[in-house]
């Protein structure tokens, strides 16, 4: 029996993007429709535009929601993050190696109760979608049954995840540790039972060089590479002593990238958390591989990791995709709006250019979905994408109120939400053209 079509209408002022504001100016990047109508029919958009040309499309049955003093953008999109941290966020007084000690490892532990990952999938879950993000790149934990809570979860709701089981088979302790071959045999299962099921995406995820032998690196390396469409997400470069110890662990590589190069993991699809501290030579490598940086600056300041180089690294001559990454519980917020804060004042301390507003919505939508070879499917509003919407309210709070009542400009509204916003400006979140969270 066939499903009858499942309609949806929303008007009011959206922005999407017709170009990379990295590449050209901002603002001829940037669409704005000011009074606008977005039409979808199961979870995918059919129009976009002007109100009074998209109207004659909407089915008689169909209700049109009208979201007046808005802003609908297409839903943020998060290219790291580990939902068993949300527990440890906001933990005290350590740079990471010490902090994953600490407190990452024993609440990653706690996760071999399936009840405990569900529970805290729920909660990560709903806090995403209260933050509008509709898309992440996430981590869980080694245990299987982590990855089986979190896309139960994600199912449930209809978003587009990718996930992975944490690969971790040496310095670490035995309650997070697999094997080579036991993480290469649960990751082959979960990547049965959940890539491409539905919205579902599966990332092969060995956490970082220091916790993998150089056996599972290459035994992930080979997933990777097993299929044209999975894939790999992993920690490079974040700070300068865990360069260190990358490199006394494998003298014989000629840099930290070129670890995991050498184990068959850089290539396109695969997101490289931080990268901080990557050479000219490195960047031209990822450039050319198409590989994927994950930028996440609230984390970098939290832990004191470092300045990441976001205009060298974007930069025209050879430039890597980027995308922002919440990286809670190293990050200290869920929101892309927090997000986008922290990296205009980095983009400030390393000096150069700084990140234009249209800029930073960019990665976090449509740059975004480039980051994660999703462009296709999500990050701008536009036919034939998968609706996912973020509904902003830029008069959220009285601060927000009286800053944007002098604002002359689209550009100057999205910089006042991005300095000033939380997720009390997220007036509603809608995943595959339904409604998910609304205040
Ligand atoms: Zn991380």
């Amino acid at each position: 029996m066939t499903q009858p079509s499942r309609h949806a209408a929303l008007r009011g002022c959206f922005i999407t993007f017709r170009g990379n504001p990295f590449t050209m100016p901002p603002e001829d990047a940037l669409h704005v429709e000011e009074d606008g109508l977005i039409l979808i029919r199961d979870g995918i958009i059919t129009h976009c535009g002007p109100y009074t040309q998209v109207r004659p499309f909407v089915p008689h049955n169909c209700p049109i929601t009208h979201y007046p003093d808005s802003i609908i953008t297409a839903g943020f999109i998060d290219t790291h993050v580990h939902y068993p941290q949300m527990p440890v966020i906001a933990s005290w007084g350590e740079e990471l190696l010490a902090w994953l000690k600490h407190y990452v490892f024993p609440a990653e532990a706690r996760f071999e109760d399936k009840a405990l990952a569900q529970a805290v999938a729920r909660n990560f879950m709903t806090e995403l979608l209260r933050n509008g993000t509709t898309t992440a790149a996430v981590y869980c934990t080694v245990h299987p049954q982590s990855v089986d809570a979190f896309f139960e979860e994600s199912s449930r709701l209809g978003t587009r995840m990718i996930a992975g089981k944490v690969l971790m088979d040496r310095n670490a302790p035995d309650a997070v540790r697999d094997t080579a071959q036991q993480g290469y045999a649960d990751s082959v299962a979960l990547i049965d039972r959940w890539h491409q099921n539905g919205r579902q995406l599966y990332a092969v995820t060995p956490r970082f060089a220091i916790t993998s032998t150089p056996e599972q690196l290459e035994m992930a390396g080979a997933l990777f590479k097993s299929r044209n469409d999975l894939f790999m997400q992993t920690h490079l470069a974040e700070t300068q002593q865990e360069c260190a110890d990358v490199a006394t662990l494998f003298p014989n590589r000629s840099s930290y990238l070129d670890v995991y190069d050498k184990a068959g993991l850089v290539g396109p699809r695969a997101l490289f958390g931080h990268g901080i501290y990557l050479n000219e030579h490195d960047l031209q490598r990822c450039h050319t591989a198409d590989c994927t940086l994950c930028h996440c600056p609230t984390s970098n300041l939290f832990l004191g990791s470092g300045i990441f180089r976001l205009f060298d690294v974007t930069s025209k001559t050879r430039p890597v995709r980027t995308g922002l990454g919440t990286d809670v519980g190293a990050g200290t917020s869920l929101s892309l709006l927090a997000t986008m804060a922290e990296a205009y004042k980095v983009s400030l301390l390393a000096g150069g250019a700084k990140l234009h507003a249209i800029q930073a919505f960019w990665l976090a939508t449509a740059g975004g979905a480039q980051a994660l070879h999703l462009a296709d499917k999500i990050g701008t509003i536009a036919p034939g994408l998968e609706a996912d919407l973020c509904i902003l309210n830029p008069n959220a709070t009285p601060l927000l109120t009286q800053r944007v009542k002098t604002s002359n400009s689209m550009a100057d509204v999205l910089f006042a939400l991005m300095m000033l916003g939380d997720d009390r400006c997220i007036q509603a979140t809608w995943v595959h053209g339904t409604c998910v969270h609304e205040i």
